[in-house]
Formats: structure tokens, C-alpha cells, sequence
């Protein structure tokens, strides 16, 4: 029944996995590390092209996250197909992510930093919240969910958790080998990187990548909070 990966990636949109942690999953899978990604929202209303229908955006943008995936072999995509920009902190959503949590029994899992103040995509606020409390103490507590138990799914206990987009890093990861590959892997949401021209994104990335590199003895890094998880 549960098919254990070590790290879990727990992304809002197509798309953010990629920008945030794309890198650090390239590094992991060239360790035969086994990365799931799970994908919150369908992203149906990340366009500008009017002429667009939401059904087919979902359809090219799993097209697109699949694509990404590939390259960096991530073993397997769950979509969970949450219209864009309405996820809530509900129940089902937090018992969703409880029960992949206990499916596939992550060491790691990373996510978007909820805390990120001000302007801050909805979506990735509260993906990132409910994926903290999904961890702590929902996946955890034997008496959380007598159901998910009866199929099956024992707690599990996730040992830390990586967040992207914090203003409040504490963790880098050395991306230097991998930063082509996390370029491709962006490159795959042709639907969101179109608009702008390739050179602007790469030299932007580059740049932010240098930064969290910074005082390091090593060039590009992706900077995350960590979470350790004791108890
Ligand atoms: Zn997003």
C-alpha cells in the first residue's frame, strides 16, 4: 500500500517546485534519492491570454509539470486538481496531504514558507501552512484519522521540513552542479515562461542564486527555513 519516497514536494501551482527547489531535487535524484511531487492547484488562471480556456491551461500545465519532473526524475506526479487561487485551510485539504504524507512516509518535506509577509500568493500561504500542520501533528497521531488508519496508513513521523520563498533563510543547499537542470525543468512551463525572454529569467535566477550562495565556498545555492522535527 504505501510506497515510501524519501522526499516529498508539496508545490501550490505548476510551476513553484521548479523556481524554489528544482536544484537541490536534481542533486537529490542524481543520489538515488526517490522525490515525489504533489501539485496542489491546476494553475487554470495562471494566464494573461484571454483568448485561453481554463480546462486546457489545467491540460498544458500538467503537460508542462510532467515534462519538468521527467528531467529532474522525480518518480511520480500526484495532481490533486485544486482550482487555482482557491485552496483553503480545510479539513479535506490538510487530510489529503495526511494521507500522502502516511502513502509515501517522506524523511523530507519541502513546501512554500507560509510565514512570507505582505504580497504573497494565497495559494502558497496556505499550501505551506496546511502542509506544517499535516506534518505536525496530524501524519503523526495514531488517533488523528481512524479511517486513513483502517486503510492502511500509519502515522509517520516526517524528520524536517524545507521551505522556499522565506524571508527568514536558515538552510542553503549547493545547487552549482545543478542549476542547468533546474533551468530546464523551469523552462519545461513554457505556459508561464513565454512571456518573458529566456536570457532576463536566466541572468535573474543566476543572480539570486549567487546571493544565496553568498559567504559560501561554493557559487549557486537555493536557500530554504528549516524545520527539524524532535518530538
Ligand atoms: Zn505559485
Amino acid at each position: 500500500m504505501t510506497k515510501k519516497a524519501q522526499v516529498m514536494v508539496i508545490t501550490p501551482h505548476p510551476d513553484d517546485a521548479e523556481y524554489g527547489v528544482a536544484g537541490t531535487v536534481a542533486r537529490w535524484t542524481r543520489e538515488e534519492k526517490d522525490v515525489i511531487y504533489a501539485v496542489c492547484t491546476n494553475g487554470n488562471k495562471g494566464t494573461s491570454d484571454t483568448s485561453m480556456k481554463p480546462e486546457e491551461l489545467t491540460r498544458i500545465r500538467e503537460q508542462e509539470q510532467l515534462a519538468a519532473a521527467k528531467l529532474l526524475a522525480v518518480r511520480e506526479v500526484i495532481f490533486l486538481r485544486y482550482p487555482d487561487q482557491t485552496l483553503e485551510d480545510t479539513p479535506e485539504f490538510r487530510k489529503e496531504i495526511v494521507r500522502l504524507i502516511r502513502m509515501y512516509q517522506p524523511e523530507t518535506v519541502v513546501t512554500a514558507d507560509p510565514y512570507r509577509r505582505y504580497i504573497w500568493h494565497r495559494d502558497h500561504r496556505i499550501t505551506g501552512q496546511v502542509t506544517l500542520d499535516a506534518v505536525f501533528p496530524y501524519a503523526r497521531d495514531f488517533f488523528s484519522y481512524p479511517d486513513l488508519l483502517e486503510q492502511g496508513l500509519q502515522p509517520h513521523k516526517v524528520k524536517e521540513v524545507l521551505l522556499w520563498g522565506s524571508e527568514d533563510p536558515n538552510y542553503r543547499s549547493n545547487i552549482t552542479d545543478t542549476f542547468s537542470i533546474k533551468l530546464a525543468a523551469l523552462y519545461c512551463h513554457k505556459s508561464q515562461v513565454e512571456s518573458h525572454p529566456f536570457l532576463d529569467i536566466e541572468k535573474w535566477l543566476r543572480h539570486r542564486a549567487k546571493e544565496m550562495a553568498e559567504g559560501e565556498d561554493y557559487e549557486l545555492a537555493e536557500a530554504f527555513h528549516r524545520v527539524e522535527i524532535w518530538w
